[in-house]
């Protein structure tokens, strides 16, 4: 695929040039930008890295919501109709996917193409799987610098959706603005199985498939879940009321308008109590913190240090040299 050659900053003079494009709303500009940020080769790292430096002063903000959800729950038909009600109010949305899944075993679970087939079809939507990165800290780069491109490409609203399995929402958590669970409605001991980190992160929790036979359990579990959330968790950057419970049905289309409201209302109110800037710079210093450690550890695959530190491993091994001696003779090839 032609159009999916992440060396195009080359070709089109510089990653300006690409930046421009994507600033203008070019759609291929950005897929291709997002496909060199998922690279890992060192001159699109390079290439990515004055790219994302063009696309600073472009200086535009987007909601970006985290959403997590066990398979089955309904994220993919929530993304879908969500998605399409704000494009019908006139915004822009992109998806980006995180699966954990798909860098462990090569199979992906959010990766089926058929997926919100409707929303992609939009022009106002842009939608991205997960990559096929092999480790999670790759995965997370990744997605940061996508939302980034999304963000600079003008779009209004980046949902990064993720499976609800642990490590991932955490990771997510710190690249979004609101974290939004979706559950299913259930009895009572329901509770217990979604992993209380993933509770603690959320500030809306949208119990789906409150329709039909389900309508009278989602009303339970929302009230389950009300209350559970009141003892979990008071934290300054939450409104009085927050975080919250509520029913949706994205089947119906039920509740999706209130949900939107409430998300605008959250978010209002950090921006204008000085979370929202404080998050982000908080988000930003951590980010930085990760970039260096992945770049250290894309130095330490460097063939010859590889081979240097086989060396040293064996010498460690056999009891030649310390190992503390041989990690300083690391570091300092290194230059650290
Ligand atoms: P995902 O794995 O979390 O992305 O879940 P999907 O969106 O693929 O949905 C899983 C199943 O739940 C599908 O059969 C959907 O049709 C169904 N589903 C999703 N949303 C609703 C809803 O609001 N109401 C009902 N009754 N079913 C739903």
């Amino acid at each position: 695929m032609a159009n999916d050659d992440p060396s195009m900053t080359r070709n089109s003079g510089g990653a300006q040039a690409l930046a421009a494009r994507i600033v203008a709303g070019d759609r291929r500009a950005l897929a291709r930008a997002v496909t060199l940020v998922e690279s890992t080769r060192p001159d699109h790292r390079s290439e990515a890295a004055a790219l994302m430096e063009a696309l600073r002063g472009a200086d535009r903000e987007a909601l970006r919501i985290g959403l997590s959800g066990t398979p089955g729950v309904g994220k993919s038909s929530f993304i879908e109709t969500f998605g399409l009600m704000l494009i019908g109010q006139g915004l822009r949305v992109a998806v980006l996917a995180v699966d954990p899944s798909s860098a462990r075993s090569g199979g992906s679970i959010l990766g089926d193409k058929t997926r919100m087939e409707r929303l992609s079809r939009e022009r106002n939507a842009f939608i991205r799987p997960s990559p096929s990165a092999t480790h999670l800290g790759g995965v997370a780069r990744r997605t940061r610098e996508a939302v980034a491109l999304c963000e600079a490409a003008g779009f209004d609203v980046v949902l990064i959706e993720t499976v609800g399995v642990g490590q991932s929402e955490t990771m997510v958590a710190q690249m979004c603005d609101l974290f939004v669970l979706l559950l299913a409605p259930a009895g009572g001991d329901e509770l217990q199985g979604v992993k209380r980190g993933i509770m603690e992160m959320a500030d809306l929790i949208l119990v789906n498939k409150a329709d039909g036979d389900l309508a009278s359990a989602a009303s339970r579990t929302v009230a389950d879940y009300s209350g559970a959330l009141r003892l979990l968790r008071k934290r300054p950057q939450d409104p009085e009321g927050f975080p919250k419970a509520m029913a949706v049905s994205a089947l119906e289309e039920k509740g999706l308008d209130t949900a939107w409201n409430e998300m605008t209302a959250l978010a209002g109110w950090r921006r204008d109590n000085g979370w929202w800037a404080r998050t982000r710079a908080g988000q930003a210093a951590h980010w930085f913190g990760e970039a260096v450690r992945e770049g250290l550890l894309a130095r330490l695959r460097d063939p010859a240090l590889a081979d240097e530190m086989a060396r040293l491993r064996e010498a460690v091994a056999a009891g030649e040299i310390s190992v503390e001696m041989a990690a300083e003779h690391v570091l300092k090839r290194l230059g650290v």
